[in-house]
Formats: C-alpha cells, sequence, structure tokens
C-alpha cells in the first residue's frame, strides 16, 4: 500500500543501501488483546487495518451473547445459539490475526510482556504457561461475579455470568422439579426443593425470575401438575426499589407486575449468610433476621474486578479502585500503549473546574482577558466534547445555548456583545461537573468503545504523520482522535408474559406486549453473525409453537 511504500522508503535512506526486500518492509505493529467478550468481539470486527499483526489471549474461543443468556436458563433459547466462535469471526478480516485459548495471569508494562496460562482441558501433564510481547496491549477481560464477601455464597449460589452458568441453571431448575416429584417427599420437602430464591433486582436477577415464572406458568402447569402449586419465587433487593438504573414508571409497573404474578419481592432486604438449607437476610429498616429454607439462589447483586485486574492496579498504582482508570481515549492512565475498555474499565473523566484555567486561556484568542459570547460559543463544541457533562447540563437546565447560560451567570442584563472575565466564565460553568456520572456496566457501552478503539486504530498510522491533529483541552498538549463518546440507544427490561419494558432516548417509555416485539427484533438485529441470528430466531419460534425442552 502507499503508506507501506512511504515507510519503506525512509527506512532505506536511513540504511546505507545494499538492502533486501525483506529488510525494508517494516516490521508489523503487535497488537495483543485480552478477551473475547463484548468489548474485544466489537475491537475484532471493526479493525481493518492490515498493518498490525494480533493476538488474541481469552480462555473462551467464542463470543457470548449475554442479553440473551437469561432466555437459556429456563430453554426458551439454546446455549449454542447465542456463542459464536471467535474463529469465524478471525477468518473474515484481511488482518493477521492469531488466537490462543489461555488466560492472562500477569501484565509487565515494564517489559511490553504478558503472562499466560493455557486453559484449555487436556491429559498433558502440567499447565502450559507462556509470555507474549507486545508493542500496543488492550485489556478487555470484563468483570467477575461480586459476592461482598457474603459468606456462603460462593458455595451454595448459583451465577449467571457464562453459558455454563446458563446450563447449570437449567439443569437445575428442571432437576427441582423433578425432585418435587418423587413419591417419597413430604410437602415440607418439596417446596424446600421449589423455593426459587433471586438476589439482586438488577435487569438480570429480575430477568430471570420473569423467566422462570413463564416456565412455571407455562410449561410446568401441564407437565408437573402435582407440584405446580408448591412453587415459590423470591425476589430479594437491598435497596428501596428493583429495576433502580430505569425510569421510575418501569420500576413502578415491574414491582406491581411482580406482585400479580405471585412473585415476591423483598425490598430493603439484605443478604447475611447462606448455608446449605437455608438463607438468611437482615431488614434495612429495622434491622429484623431471617432465615428461610431454599432450593435454589441465583446470585446476582453485581460485579467486581478479576484478580489480574486487581494485581494490576496494585502495581500501577491504582490501588482501591473498583475497575482500571482511563482516559477519554481508554488508554490506562500513565500508559501509552495499554488501552482497557468494557466492564474492567472506567473513565476517569476530567472536570472542567480542574481545567477552568486552561480552557479560558485557549477560547480568549486574542489574548484580551475577557471572552466575547463569540468566542464563548465558539468554545463550546470543543468543551462539550473534551467534557460530555457540559452537553448534558445544559439539555437538563433547558438552556437553549451558551448565550442562556451567560445571561444566567451575568443577570438578566446581559447582551450578547458582552464579555466575560474568568470569574465569570467560571460562574457559568461552576454547576457542569455535578452532571459527571460513570458509564454503566452494559453490553453497549463495550460494543461502542470497542468499535471507537478499533477505528483510532484504523486510523493510526495517518494520524501519527499529521500529528497537529484537532488541538484539543487537556494538560499534556495536542490529541490525535476525539475522545470517546458514549451514546445511549436506550435499555430495556423483559418482564415476563411477553411484556417487556423499554426506555428510548428521548424520554420515552414503552411498556407491554409491543416492546416486547421491539425487544425481539432489536435482539435478532444485534446478533454478530448470520448463523446465530438465525439460531436464536428459530429457538423463539419452537418455543412459540412447541414449548420449552424440559429434559435435562
Ligand atoms: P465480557 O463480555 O465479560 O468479556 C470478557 C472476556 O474476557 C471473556 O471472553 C472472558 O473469557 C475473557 N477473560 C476473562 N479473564 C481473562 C484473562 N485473565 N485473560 C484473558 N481474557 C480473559 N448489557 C447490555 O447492554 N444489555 C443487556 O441486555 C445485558 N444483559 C446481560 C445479561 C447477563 C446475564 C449478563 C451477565 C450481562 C448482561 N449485560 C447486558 C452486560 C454485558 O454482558 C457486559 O457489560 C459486557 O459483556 C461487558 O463486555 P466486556 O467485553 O467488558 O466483558
Ligand atoms: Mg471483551
Ligand atoms: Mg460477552
Ligand atoms: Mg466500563
Ligand atoms: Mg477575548
Amino acid at each position: 500500500s502507499g503508506s507501506h511504500g512511504h515507510i519503506a522508503h525512509a527506512d532505506a535512506t536511513a540504511s546505507d543501501g545494499g538492502h533486501t526486500l525483506s529488510e525494508v518492509i517494516p516490521k508489523k505493529k503487535k497488537l495483543v488483546l485480552l478477551g473475547t467478550g463484548w468489548a474485544g468481539m466489537s475491537f475484532l470486527k471493526n479493525l481493518n487495518n492490515p498493518t498490525y499483526e494480533v493476538e488474541i489471549v481469552s480462555p473462551r474461543n467464542f463470543f457470548v451473547f449475554t442479553p440473551l443468556l437469561p432466555s437459556v436458563t429456563c430453554g426458551k433459547v439454546e446455549a449454542r445459539s447465542i456463542a459464536e466462535p471467535i474463529r469465524n469471526i478471525i477468518i473474515k478480516k484481511n488482518v493477521d490475526i492469531s488466537f490462543s485459548e489461555a488466560e492472562c495471569i500477569k501484565i509487565d508494562p515494564q517489559n511490553k510482556k504478558i503472562y499466560c496460562r493455557a486453559t484449555i482441558d487436556s491429559h498433558s501433564k502440567g499447565e502450559e504457561e507462556f509470555a507474549v510481547d507486545y508493542d500496543y496491549l488492550i485489556i478487555a477481560v470484563g468483570a467477575q461475579v461480586n459476592t461482598f464477601n457474603t459468606p456462603g455464597v460462593m458455595e451454595n449460589c448459583h451465577f449467571l455470568k457464562e453459558i455454563d452458568d446458563a446450563q447449570k441453571i437449567r439443569k437445575n431448575v428442571i432437576d427441582s422439579f423433578e425432585k418435587a416429584s418423587l413419591p417419597s417427599l413430604s410437602d415440607e420437602e418439596r417446596k424446600k426443593i421449589l423455593h426459587f430464591v433471586i438476589v439482586g433486582g438488577g435487569p438480570t436477577g429480575v430477568e430471570f425470575a420473569a423467566e422462570l415464572h413463564d416456565f412455571v406458568n407455562e410449561d410446568v402447569v401441564k407437565l408437573y401438575p402435582k407440584v405446580k402449586d408448591l412453587v415459590k419465587i423470591t425476589l430479594l433487593e437491598a435497596t428501596d426499589h428493583i429495576l433502580n438504573m430505569f425510569d421510575k414508571r418501569i420500576t413502578n409497573f415491574a414491582e406491581n407486575k411482580f406482585g400479580r404474578d405471585g412473585i415476591d419481592v423483598k425490598l430493603g432486604s439484605m443478604v447475611t449468610g447462606i448455608n446449605e438449607n437455608e438463607i438468611s437476610t437482615k431488614a434495612r429498616g429495622n434491622g429484623k433476621t431471617s432465615s428461610t429454607p431454599y432450593g435454589m439462589v441465583l446470585w446476582s447483586t453485581g460485579i467486581g474486578p478479576r484478580p489480574l485486574i486487581k494485581e494490576f492496579m496494585k502495581q500501577i498504582g491504582q490501588g482501591n479502585r473498583r475497575a482500571l482508570a482511563t482516559d477519554e481515549w481508554l488508554r490506562v492512565e500513565g500508559f501509552d500503549n495499554i488501552y482497557a475498555l468494557g466492564d474492567c474499565a472506567t473513565i476517569n473523566q476530567r472536570k472542567v473546574m480542574e481545567d477552568i484555567a486552561e480552557i479560558f486561556k485557549k477560547a480568549d484568542k486574542d489574548n484580551s482577558g475577557t471572552l466575547t459570547v463569540k468566542e464563548f460559543q465558539e468554545t463550546l463544541d470543543d468543551i462539550c466534547e473534551r467534557y460530555p457533562q457540559v452537553e448534558l447540563y445544559l439539555k437538563n437546565k433547558q438552556k437553549r445555548n451558551i448565550v442562556d447560560l451567560v445571561k444566567e451567570a451575568k443577570g438578566d442584563a446581559a447582551r450578547e456583545s458582552m464579555e466575560l472575565n474568568i470569574e465569570e466564565f467560571k460562574a457559568a460553568l461552576s454547576e457542569v461537573d455535578s452532571q459527571m456520572k460513570n458509564l454503566p456496566a452494559t453490553a453497549q457501552v463495550a460494543n461502542q468503545q470497542g468499535a471507537y478503539l478499533a477505528k483510532c486504530f484504523n486510523r493510526m498510522e495517518e494520524c501519527e504523520k499529521n500529528p497537529e491533529g484537532p488541538p484539543r483541552f487537556r494538560g499534556t498538549g495536542h490529541h490525535r482522535f476525539h475522545p470517546f463518546r458514549y451514546r445511549h440507544l436506550g435499555q430495556f427490561a423483559p418482564l415476563g408474559g411477553e411484556q417487556t419494558a423499554a426506555e428510548l432516548p428521548g424520554d420515552w417509555v414503552s411498556i407491554g406486549h409491543s416492546s416486547q416485539w421491539l425487544w425481539y427484533s432489536v435482539y435478532a438485529s444485534k446478533q454478530v453473525s448470520w448463523r446465530t441470528r438465525a439460531l436464536v430466531v428459530s429457538d423463539w419460534l419452537r418455543r412459540f409453537i412447541f414449548g420449552r425442552d424440559t429434559s435435562g
């Protein structure tokens, strides 16, 4: 390609001639990607710059479409329908990519090296360990379940994070009904076996509760008529409401629907421990404790950092954090060649107030010590790009534009011709930082970050040749790319009975059967390949026609 030629020429003139062709072809930059989840898969799909040599390291040689994991737990969708082999994605790329089924166990940023351990089940003796050098490292290892050190959780609970988890849950649910149907049991024992407890009223816990309730209502009533009335589903939530991250209307609808469905939603209920037979809780209000026999518990209370990330954060002085801090270009703070994205990372958004003097200086193009409204207006786009909280603030305050902000800062007498000094400029922007919030740990964020980073890597060379780029407001000079910006496209909460709550941009909330169809079509269209799309859609049809498969 043209850029190859350019670099080769530069190399050739630097050396003293007599070189062979292989000498002048520049060595490919080695890019190591950790993880084949949402962030990693999205990065791979969008990377199309053949000048990199890519090595993927992940203990999982397939991508999982996590939003459909809850559907696998009760047999609405088959496990293999939501997994896409990573090699299917690799062979379609024009980029040099290799894959190792292994987990990274240590990162050595000084020597640009990672250490890995193969995770393939094999009869070979000992574990295979190896090291990989990198020029660029992209960390997309996701997060792990968080037990908050609650005693007995690891030993006695189910989790819903991976395909294996969903399959285990499915088997356990069906086994519970078979066990409860055995002739030798007392009703007391049957009730215990059929008491399903879900800890955590977030989207995953709520969706599992809904799936389970549908399963009982649609299939169990027919297949296990003798025990159907002994089933109990309890949802324990430590805060005041389930689905906290959703609009109030959705929370209310969900709580009411679950009430009507007979799902016992216990709000303000903290789990203090779980043994083989009982789950213990403490009420947040009056501190009352109680213990209840259960048959199965799903623990779904949120995520925490993986050991690899915890260790790496310690190494680089990010000690007590819950996720790796990056700048808005997704670079790990302090490193130019290490990137982190998805659930393992969080963007350390800069505060306007910390940079206010510099912003003012850059905006004041004529060095007059004051800003005209025109200067302010011209700066605003750059400010909004670098500090997304400004845009949010303007939107929330229903300020159409910057003149309104200036007016508020200077009082009603303001006119377009007025000028702001630094104190007034500060006053106009004084509250914007209160709008800052961390991005949620969702597939939507991970997916957009992967695509963003791939686009940066696709353009890296071109940008290195033109390092001027657009100037950005930052302590350290110029930056080549636009910072990452998240676009929220809305979120769904399936509530069972073919009803889904949808929260879409622009405060648009819709709940019911029509949103369920929207859900089906969005999740069909978001599939990473036509293969999984066909599988998922045929699973849905099969369930509509024949009901769930309950062999297990
Ligand atoms: P992951 O997708 O978890 O991928 C991490 C990858 O890293 C995996 O391939 C893993 O094997 C690999 N890995 C782990 N350790 C190592 C290591 N040491 N070295 C190398 N590789 C490693 N989000 C939504 O937006 N909408 C939804 O409807 C939704 N529903 C969900 C339902 C469930 C049941 C769950 C569990 C999650 C759901 N999410 C949803 C959240 C979403 O799945 C995550 O936010 C998303 O997967 C994060 O992407 P990631 O790439 O950071 O991590
Ligand atoms: Mg990933
Ligand atoms: Mg995933
Ligand atoms: Mg994140
Ligand atoms: Mg000026």
